[in-house]
């Protein structure tokens, strides 16, 4: 009998964790009420509200010390340093993603068709991709905004 509940346990037990998940919420699902608490002024305009810093050589733009980059509004690690090059274009360039880290989304605003890319974990806006990336490695790149992203400085 008791080997009969364990076997249904165990063949339930993916039917009841799959319903979980689609019934559970996003691991981040703050309300933008609570976003607007956790982050910055700055920080919310551009993560939650889709804003964009001004291009420069500030921040992370010619920051280029060795470890990773991750979401300013939920930590996720979406960047490393290694992937980290100069674009010239204003903004940190990353060449790729951690893998899963980052969500693509098609963009129509302002007149123009570009990839949205934010963070998978918090739907967090990040910035742009474009394909004029490095052409030795994927060819991408990965526009990211100072205010996106936090540095974290590699322990090795
Ligand atoms: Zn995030």
């Amino acid at each position: 009998m008791k080997i009969i509940t364990l076997l249904c346990l165990i063949l339930l037990s993916p039917v009841i964790s799959a319903q979980e998940n689609t019934t559970m919420k996003k691991k981040e699902n703050k309300t933008e009420e609570e976003w607007k608490q956790t982050l910055s002024p700055q920080q919310y305009y551009v993560l939650r509200e889709k804003g964009t810093d001004r291009p420069g050589d500030g921040g992370y733009t010619k920051h280029f010390d060795k470890g990773t980059y991750h979401c300013a509004a939920c930590d996720a690690q979406l960047f490393t340093s290694g992937s980290k090059y100069e674009s010239h274009c204003g903004w940190p360039s990353f060449d790729d993603a951690i893998e899963g880290s980052v969500k693509y989304v098609s963009d129509k605003s302002n007149g123009m068709i570009r990839t949205e890319i934010i963070c998978t974990n918090c739907d967090g806006h990040l910035g742009h991709i474009f394909d004029d990336g490095p052409a030795d490695t994927t060819g991408k790149r990965y526009c990211v905004n100072t205010t996106s992203i936090r540095f974290e400085k590699s322990k090795l």
